[in-house]
Order: structure tokens, then C-alpha cells, then sequence
């Protein structure tokens, strides 16, 4: 059934019910009847720039008013203000120091589509037309409508592997594919509301309407329910989550005793990015040789190299929202001033004063 739910085309959805039907009758009959948009992949909208089908929202919400979920309403209410007038505040602040451009969640799952488009051959059926073979797989990639037939670029609005190995072949950069929704502006704009500071009983006004009252609370004979498990005499305590007695593993080479951070494994490109603050990396890739399987004969030459800047009013030009502003730096600039430069900032975004922007880190912004 996780077959079919994950599945991102249709085509899978169709094999993995035919595997269910054989395994289990009944469950493919109560299922079919479950219309399909509602729990799989591939048929859901894509409007929505998600992958993900579990309620993991509501769950995360659950955690984050933990402490204050029990209490009356009124204190829950309040407690819940607080909580979101320092979060914005905290966002805001941490945005305009952040080195990224792109949000870092989706800076890491973009250097993972690079890494991986290096398996993939694109060739151009027309401008902004491509046809993108990866394995036994052949995907039509659109650059003009952002879409590729894999659906994974259409749902998640973060270019596939398929588009990032067709969008380098074009000599443009998968950066400017990603959707605006995952870039500063938007995130800014998201956390833009400001909460007042809002008086509590103190600063009421009297009104001509009836008070309400709190509804009466019954007797509690019983006393407060017990909400955690007594220890026994001789238990062990567990070790806390962020005690040094549990072990660590390192998310680079998997081995447990150190963190990714000290690893002498070279880095994942997620993890490498990671390491830079999600500075976006616009270098592009080195050439690579043409495979050496039994269909080098179609294989089409090697990648040309990197440093050949090209007239951006030729080039295919991507469809941009007016959050996106007009690149007045060019592509020479971006290959003279170096791949780490300040390239990728953002001109809608105006520096704040006495804060650079090459300011501290953003790991608390996530
Ligand atoms: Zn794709
Ligand atoms: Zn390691």
C-alpha cells in the first residue's frame, strides 16, 4: 500500500495496486473505494508545492503548544500569542542575517539533484524542450512550464535531477528554477505580521455587555491526575535525549562516535552545503566523461567547459514572478567575482543597517 501511496506517477500507482490485489483481495476492494487524490502521490494536486502525504503539520503544531495545551483557554490563548510574537521576531531577525537565498531544507535537497543529474543525459528537442534519460527511465523536461513527466518538479516546485541535468546542459542555473515560494521574499513576507503586545486583565475596558463567566468547575475529590509514571525504587533513569551517554551518528559516512561536522569522510553535497550556511554554490559542474556502457555510441559529448559566459537576452530565458528581481549583475560577473561571492543575494531584500550581510550563522533559522 506505501507503494502506491508514494508513488509519484500513475504508472507506478497502477503496479503497485496490481501487487496488493494479488496479496490481498479485501484490502485493494476497501481501498479502491478511497477516491485516489485523497492518500496517493500521483494523483494528488499539484498546486500545493508539497510531497509530503501524513499529517505532519498538525502533529508539529501538537508539539509546539505542548506546554501551554493543557492550561484553561484563555491562558492557552495567550500562551500561544506569546510564543508566535517571539517566533516571528526571531524569523525576521534571523532571515536578514542569513547567508541564503534559498531556504536551507531546499539548498540541501537542490545539491542532491545536482549530484544526482550527473547520471542523467539530456538532449534538446526544442527550446526549453528537453528529453532526459536516467537508467532505463526517459523523462520529457519543460523548462518553460517548470515540469518534468517524473511529476517530482510539478509537485515540489525544487527542480528534479532530470531538470538540473537539462538546465546545466542549457548553461543556466538550477537556482533560478527554484520556486519563489522557497526564497528569502517569500520567507520574509511569510513572517512579516507583526503581533502587537497585547495588555492582559489589567488593561481590559469596561463595556455595557454581560460578563462571562467561567463555566463551574466540578469538585475534584481526586486531587490533580497524575501525568507522569512513578519510577520504581530501583530503576535506572533512561539517558536524556541530549545526554552525552547516548550515541551519536555521523549523517556523512553513518559510523556512530563523531558528528558529520569532524568526519574525514569528504562531505555530502547536502552536508557540504550545509556547513557553508546554505550559501547557494552557482559554480557550475566539471565536465563529465561520457559513459562507458554499451550505449556510448549515443552518448552525446562531454559537457563543455564551465567559464563560457553567454549573453543572458539570448539565452532561454526563464518565466519569473514579479517577486524576482532583473539580474543587473550578469553571468560574466558571476564567474569573475568567484562562486562564493555575494552573488546570490537577493536585490529585493535591502540590507539592514549595522548588520552585514555576510552576518552570523543561520542554523537557528531553519
Ligand atoms: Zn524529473
Ligand atoms: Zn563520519
Amino acid at each position: 500500500m506505501d507503494n502506491a501511496a508514494y508513488s509519484w506517477t500513475r504508472h507506478g500507482y497502477d503496479l503497485a495496486m496490481e501487487e496488493l490485489k494479488k496479496q490481498c483481495e479485501p484490502d485493494w476492494v476497501w481501498l479502491s473505494k478511497i477516491p485516489v487524490h485523497n492518500w496517493a502521490r500521483c494523483a494528488m494536486d499539484t498546486n500545493c508545492k508539497t510531497d509530503l502525504i501524513c499529517n505532519n503539520l498538525s502533529e508539529t503544531f501538537n508539539r509546539y503548544i505542548l506546554d501551554v495545551r493543557s492550561k484553561p483557554i484563555a491562558t492557552m490563548l495567550v500562551g500561544i500569542y506569546d510564543k508566535l510574537m517571539v517566533r516571528f521576531d526571531g524569523k525576521r531577525e534571523g532571515a536578514a542575517k542569513a547567508r541564503w537565498d534559498i531556504t536551507p531544507y531546499y539548498t540541501e535537497r537542490l545539491e542532491l539533484m545536482k549530484t544526482y543529474s550527473r547520471n542523467c543525459i539530456p538532449k534538446r528537442a526544442d527550446l526549453g524542450l528537453w528529453q532526459v534519460k536516467s537508467g532505463d527511465a526517459t523523462h520529457e523536461v519543460n523548462l518553460a512550464t517548470r515540469s518534468c513527466s517524473c511529476r517530482k518538479w510539478d509537485m515540489t516546485a525544487l527542480p528534479c535531477n532530470h531538470a538540473v541535468s537539462a538546465i546545466y546542459k542549457a548553461e543556466l542555473h538550477p537556482e533560478d528554477f527554484v520556486s519563489d515560494f522557497f526564497k528569502k521574499p517569500m520567507y520574509l513576507n511569510s513572517y512579516k505580521p507583526v503581533f502587537a503586545p497585547m495588555p492582559q486583565q489589567h488593561g481590559w475596558i469596561k463595556t455595557d455587555t454581560e460578563d462571562i463567566m467561567p463555566p463551574g468547575f466540578k469538585d475534584h475529590q481526586k486531587g490533580r491526575k497524575q501525568e507522569k509514571t512513578r519510577k520504581g525504587k530501583f530503576e535506572v533513569p533512561k539517558p536524556k535525549e541530549n545526554s552525552r551517554m547516548a550515541t551519536i551518528t555521523c549523517s556523512n559516512c553513518k559510523l556512530q562516535g563523531h558528528k558529520y561536522t569532524s568526519c574525514s569522510v569528504p562531505f555530502r553535497s547536502d552536508l557540504a552545503i550545509r556547513k557553508n550556511n546554505h550559501k547557494a554554490s552557482r559554480s557550475m559542474p566539471a565536465p563529465v566523461p561520457p559513459p562507458s556502457s554499451s550505449s556510448s555510441a549515443t552518448a552525446p559529448a562531454p559537457r563543455p567547459p564551465p567559464a563560457a559566459p553567454r549573453n543572458p537576452t539570448t539565452a532561454f530565458a526563464a518565466p519569473r514572478t514579479p517577486f524576482a528581481a532583473p539580474r543587473h549583475t550578469g553571468f560574466r560577473s558571476y564567474f569573475s567575482a568567484g562562486a562564493n561571492a555575494c552573488v546570490g543575494r537577493d536585490a529585493n531584500v535591502p540590507p539592514i543597517p549595522g548588520i552585514s550581510s555576510a552576518g552570523p550563522s543561520c542554523s537557528d533559522v531553519q
